[in-house]
């Protein structure tokens, strides 16, 4: 752990102890502190003889990660000098909230999301939201090794549906299956619907969330673009309380979210659409079953009394780090009639954005072929279903 040693002058046997955030006001707010000890015992003699009262707040139950890697509590358990020690206390006062230590790391299950963003500060980066697991455990199996897994599924926030007086408000871990099931987000927007009925299978369905499919923040990400189409608001909660955050500047890059950390996704917010508007979401895949998208696009389109474009959004995803937002295309289409003039016009546009990579999957050309295909069809699409709406 770079800077343990030195910063106060301890010598070569110092460990940096990260606080839990339970127990820093009996460290006097301190987040931190440099011990010199040559295991956990040692550890917490110093920190109790420092901080009189730790170890009995900490309790008898606590697991430790000595950088990242989940050791029981033992005493005799030894310490490496300048490496940096979390403790891991069992939760406190949380109403029903469980927590078991299985398979080598603590599996945390808050009921609010007071527990979770507290889990989340106090272990920082040895701390994991779990919601469906479907990127999540795959990424373990390839070696990533969070030492506590924060489970979201049980706070009821997380899991809400419901209609606002201007939005429509959806659970981050409610899953692609449970969206699929409802009839009126499928009347109010076919796209993002159809974006998740297109994750994985059926089974993968009924365990993946939309929050998850944002927060792993794939460049191929099926419902990321149908979201930007449909202007949702991310809500994000935290140490700081809550912010909201444009879905098209959620994802940053190839696994890089706009979370800070101790934060996690709360729901999606989607603005009810005006009463002549409709969506779309489109994808290419290589194979016929369960691949990773070369291009896709989501549009969301409303017409005005005479049929015209009011206003359009083209969002197009796998052909750049991070889902491209076609705004100046949007704005230049109002006005216009959704005919073949204005469909090549999206196509153009859309071949002309895209900064795709060159893989086995599809070369940049074709890439760029087919968001191009893709973009000006989910524009169709959405003109389609939206002049149905009439009204
Ligand atoms: C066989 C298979 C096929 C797949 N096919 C597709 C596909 O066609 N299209 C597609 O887009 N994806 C696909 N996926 C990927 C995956 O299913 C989706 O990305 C899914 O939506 C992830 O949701 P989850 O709830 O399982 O997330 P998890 O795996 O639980 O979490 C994913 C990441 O997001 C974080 N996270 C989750 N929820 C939150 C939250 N509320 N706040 C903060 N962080 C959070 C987790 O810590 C983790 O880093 C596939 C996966 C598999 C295994």
């Amino acid at each position: 752990m770079k800077g343990a040693r030195g910063a106060e002058g301890a010598e070569s046997r110092a460990i940096a102890v990260v606080i839990p955030s339970g127990l820093r006001p009996l460290a006097g707010g301190a987040e931190r502190a440099l011990v010199a000890a040559h295991n956990v015992g040692g550890v917490l003699r110093e920190l109790e003889r420092r901080f009189p009262g730790f170890a009995a707040e900490l309790g008898g139950s606590f697991a430790v990660a000595i950088d990242g890697e989940l050791h029981p509590g033992a005493a005799q358990q030894p310490v490496a000098a300048g490496s940096e020690l979390h403790f891991l206390p069992p939760i406190s006062g949380g109403a029903g909230a469980a927590q078991a230590a299985a398979g080598g790391r603590v599996f945390a299950v808050p009921h609010s999301i007071a527990e979770a963003v507290a889990l989340l500060e106090s272990h920082g980066a040895n701390a994991r939201v779990l919601a469906g697991g479907t990127d999540l455990l795959v990424q373990m199996r390839s070696g990533l090794r969070p030492a506590v897994l924060v489970d979201v599924k049980r706070i009821p926030e997380l899991q809400a549906l419901r209609f606002e007086k201007e939005e429509c408000v959806i659970g981050a871990a409610h899953s692609a299956a449970a969206l699929r099931e409802h009839p009126d987000l499928r009347e109010r927007w076919p796209g993002v619907v159809e974006a998740a009925e297109l994750i994985g299978s059926e089974q993968i369905q009924g365990r993946a969330s939309l929050g998850g499919n944002l927060c792993n923040a794939s460049p191929a990400a099926d419902t990321v673009p149908a979201l930007v189409a449909a202007a949702a608001r991310c809500e994000i909660a935290g140490p700081g309380g809550r912010r909201f955050v444009a879905a098209e500047d959620f994802c940053l890059g190839p696994g890089e979210n706009a979370l800070a950390p101790g934060e996690l996704l709360v729901a999606l917010r989607l603005p009810l659409p005006a009463p002549r508007s409709a969506d779309a979401y489109l994808r290419l895949i290589p194979r016929s079953e369960m691949d990773i998208a070369v291009a896709g696009a989501g549009v969301s389109l409303a017409l005005d009394a005479q049929g015209r474009i009011a206003a359009a959004r083209i969002a197009l995803g796998a052909v750049a780090p991070r889902v491209l937002l076609l705004e100046e295309l949007g704005r230049a289409l109002v006005g216009a009639a959704p005919d073949e003039a204005a469909l090549a016009r999206v196509a153009e546009a859309a071949r002309a954005a895209v900064r795709p990579i060159d893989d086995k999957r599809g070369t940049v050309e074709y890439r760029r072929h087919v968001a191009g295909v893709l973009a000006r069809r989910a524009l169709a699409i959405a003109a389609r279903r939206a002049a149905a709406k009439g009204g």
